[in-house]
């Protein structure tokens, strides 16, 4: 079985690994020159640390990255501590840690083990059509290369999507906007700060919440440098992308804020700003052989840290399913269509929880973002008091909408999902698909 994966971004390398550990033949068409991972920062929450596990890089990661000791949650003005988030040493809960790291090292990680088990990559190599019928995509270049399956990781502003869909899908504003920007930790002590000094020697992200913004710091590579994200109402003209960022209006905008934000906002030098875009639900995510995922797919505001970790789980679950779907179905019967109808079961699994995570993202940009006023100081107050326990309104603190973002075994549930349509099409045949041996 022959896989073409469009993208090699986290969730299509990510596919790559999975697919190739099911002795699947994988080629992956990416349209930049080479490896280019878009921000510097990234965290790797517990349910996608166990899909590294999965795919056998969580070393590595753990190698290259951060294992957090804490999460804090602290009031704009002043930087008070509102909330000591106390399920991140989530070894014990999870099964899995809670890891900062450095983009490039993420995806290196991937793409050695890609590489290693016998992925082939082409760069420069981009996609501009799919065709449905002959399960093949075409390249600028006028290159065409045919598959089993297809599958289009193309990130966030989706060429598969607008196919798949038969129109243009851009991704909807969300009315925010990112600033990215990373630090040396010599160009922080230069600030010869001690509440600076201290904030960095912790194993912890920070994150200010403020009326309409947000920001969130934390250390990458061992502590030798640390990743800033500014988080404010979008300003970027409609429609445009990226712009480089204007260090004077970082300033200005966070400028009533946790006197060692602003310092640390005072060594940037340059940031890129970034216009957060998102698909609260996408209407379909297959049509015959082709599938997206990721970004492609349910693009979402990063406010629950979940973007690549969710296009992680789905190159896990994907993977995963057309390799069952290979190793132990020998197809006796004329099924029409096999491999439509297990990227159809792999949507059916992965929307509901994608989707919740979309919404929960919004929600987050609600509750992070509220104005100071009576909303403001119940969530404060909540949060300080919060004891972990079910009766709350707000996702951070609810148990269980934690237990199933972060602790749901998305490959123990695709496996039981695959033996159910297994029965299900040995049923509706009244014929019998055999191991095979
Ligand atoms: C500010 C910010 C902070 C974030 N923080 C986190 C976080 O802490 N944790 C987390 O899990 N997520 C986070 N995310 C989300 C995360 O970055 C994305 O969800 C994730 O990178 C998506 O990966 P992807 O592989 O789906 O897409 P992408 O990374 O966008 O990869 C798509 C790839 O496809 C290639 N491509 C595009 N079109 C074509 C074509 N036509 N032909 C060939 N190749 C093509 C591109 O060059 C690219 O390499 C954050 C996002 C932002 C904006």
């Amino acid at each position: 079985m022959k896989v073409v994966i469009v993208g090699s971004g986290i969730g299509g390398l990510a596919c790559a690994v999975a697919c190739a550990q099911e002795s699947l033949e994988v080629t992956i068409l990416e349209r930049a020159p080479q490896l280019v991972p878009v921000g510097a920062g990234i965290q790797v929450p517990p349910n996608a640390a166990r899909v590294a596990r999965y795919l056998g890089i969580l070393p590595k990661l753990l190698e290259k990255g951060v294992a957090l000791d804490g999460i804090h949650y602290r009031r704009y003005a002043n930087g008070k501590m509102l909330f000591d988030r106390p399920n991140v040493k989530t070894d014990e809960q999870y099964g899995a840690p809670w890891l900062v790291i450095h983009r490039a090292d993420y995806i290196d990680a991937l793409y050695q083990a890609a590489i290693a088990a016998g992925v082939e990559l082409q760069f420069g190599a981009e996609v501009d059509h799919v065709d449905f019928e002959r399960t093949e995509v075409r390249l600028k270049t006028g290159e065409t290369m045919s598959a089993d399956v297809i599958v289009g990781a193309d990130g966030l502003w989706s060429t598969s999507r607008d196919r798949l869909l038969g129109f243009p899908s851009p991704p909807v504003e969300t009315g925010d906007l990112a600033y990215r920007g990373t630090f040396t930790k010599a160009q922080l002590e230069a600030l010869n700060d001690l509440e600076v000094n201290k904030l960095c020697s912790k194993k912890v992200v920070t994150a200010w919440l403020g009326p309409s913004k947000h920001a969130v710091f934390y250390p990458l590579k061992g502590g030798q440098q640390f990743n800033l994200v500014l988080l404010r109402p979008d300003n970027l003209p409609i429609g445009a992308r990226q712009e480089q960022g204007e260090v004077d209006e970082m300033q200005a905008t966070f400028e009533e804020w946790d006197e060692r934000l602003r310092r640390i906002i005072s060594c940037l030098s340059a940031a890129s700003k970034w216009k957060l875009c998102h698909h609260e639900e996408l209407r379909t995510w297959t049509r015959g052989s082709v599938a997206l995922l990721g970004d492609a797919c349910h693009p979402t505001l990063p406010y629950q840290a979940q973007g690549a970790a969710m296009a992680v789980e789905d190159g896990a679950v994907l993977g995963k399913l057309l390799g069952l779907f290979k190793k132990s179905i020998h197809l006796r019967s004329e099924v029409k269509h096999p491999v439509a109808e297990i990227l159809r079961l792999y949507e059916s699994l992965r929307k509901a929880r994608t989707t919740l995570n979309v919404k929960g993202a919004i929600a987050s940009q609600y509750w992070y973002h509220l104005p100071d006023g009576p909303e403001q100081e119940a969530r404060d107050a909540e949060l300080e008091t919060a004891k972990w326990c079910n009766d709350t309104k707000w996702n951070l603190t609810s148990v269980d909408y934690q237990n199933d973002l972060l602790g749901f075994d998305v490959i123990k549930d695709c496996e039981g999902a695959f033996e159910t349509w297994r029965q299900k099409r040995d049923n509706s045949d009244g014929r019998q698909f055999t191991a095979e041996t």
